[in-house]
């Protein structure tokens, strides 16, 4: 891949509803390349090397066009960040039309109010947890029963109970509620990922944490589990792509995780990528009006100094 670092570069905020992995504010790096707008959104904790992956995928976008699409819309799962119980119904209001939801979960009182509270608002949801690899086997264990045991057959899956590959297999064969790996597939990049299928049942995939179009197909195929596209938190540009991407697998069988930018006061992209009927378009992105989303001086040298030293690793 010959890749080319861009020049026109727009550091951008965007301030979140609430808060999401302790952040209320996003903050993005986009650009436009030859085949279109691209993003490029490590978180800022994130170190140069695990953000090169990202730099990989915002270069691919850029430069080439969207590999074959199967589909023009993907079915849409809504999103509830760690809130109170009576936070859920306003929140899952942004999700318009959306019956399968992620609930991200924690310790097992708080999870099952939102639980309950989901249930209350849609009858007949799909619910998926997103644990972010908190829970130990034995955390892990009860909880899954407990949740198993208070609701029953509504779980879709839990997604990444536990941090440990081998929490993960041991929770696989002993579970009621099927398993899906997240953060395990990112940080076994390196190593033999058709593990990954003895340990769960789906694989959430990401555009950009993944390095793009061509990995997560690679990826995909060793991992051989039925995928779940979901977004990085990213603006409508990575939004656009993450659709793409989902689009590009002839097999979608789940609702995907790219309904996230109803998580944000505004979107850079309007409502272009707020759900509809449970639904988001597969389209290009058309951002407007930058100049209101861009971050201070010093926050643009800092994105600036980062890609300039990232770049040095491609
Ligand atoms: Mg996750």
């Amino acid at each position: 891949m010959t890749l080319s670092l861009p020049q026109e570069l727009h550091v951008l905020q965007l301030p979140l509803r609430n808060t999401f992995r302790g952040i209320d504010t996003r903050e993005v790096l986009v650009f436009r390349g030859v085949a279109g707008w691209s993003e490029f959104s490590p978180f800022t904790e994130y170190s140069d090397l695990e953000s090169l992956t990202w730099l990989k995928a915002a270069l691919e976008a850029a430069a080439n066009p969207w590999p074959e699409l199967f589909r023009n819309k993907i079915a849409i799962n809504a999103t509830l960040p760690v809130v109170a119980a009576d936070a859920v119904p306003g929140i899952l209001k942004r999700f318009n039309g959306c019956t399968t939801i992620k609930i991200k979960v924690d310790d097992f009182e708080s999870g099952a109010e939102r639980v309950a509270a989901t249930l209350e608002c849609i009858p007949d949801a799909k619910i998926r947890l997103d644990v972010n690899g908190g829970w130990d086997l034995a955390t892990a264990l009860s909880h899954t029963e407990k949740y198993f045991e208070r609701f029953g057959e509504v779980f879709e899956y839990i997604e990444q109970p536990s941090q440990s590959l081998e929490v993960l297999r041991e929770l696989h064969q002993r579970s009621p509620i099927k398993i899906a790996a997240d953060e395990s597939i990112r940080k076994h990049l390196g190593s033999d990922l058709a593990e990954i299928a003895e340990c769960a049942d789906i694989a959430i995939l990401k555009w950009q944490p993944l390095g793009g179009f061509v990995q997560a197909h690679t990826i995909a195929k060793t991992i051989g589990l039925p995928v779940v596209i979901s977004s990085a938190l990213e603006t409508g540009i990575g939004i656009s792509h993450g659709l793409a991407l989902a689009a590009s697998f002839p097999e979608l069988p789940y609702a995907c995780g790219l309904g996230t930018t109803s998580l944000f006061l505004e979107d850079i992209c309007g409502d272009q990528f707020t759900v509809n009927e449970g639904f988001l378009e597969v389209q290009s992105a058309e951002p407007m009006d930058l100049e209101r989303f861009r971050a201070p001086t010093e926050r643009q040298e800092w994105w600036q100094n980062r890609l300039m030293r990232i770049g040095e690793l491609l």
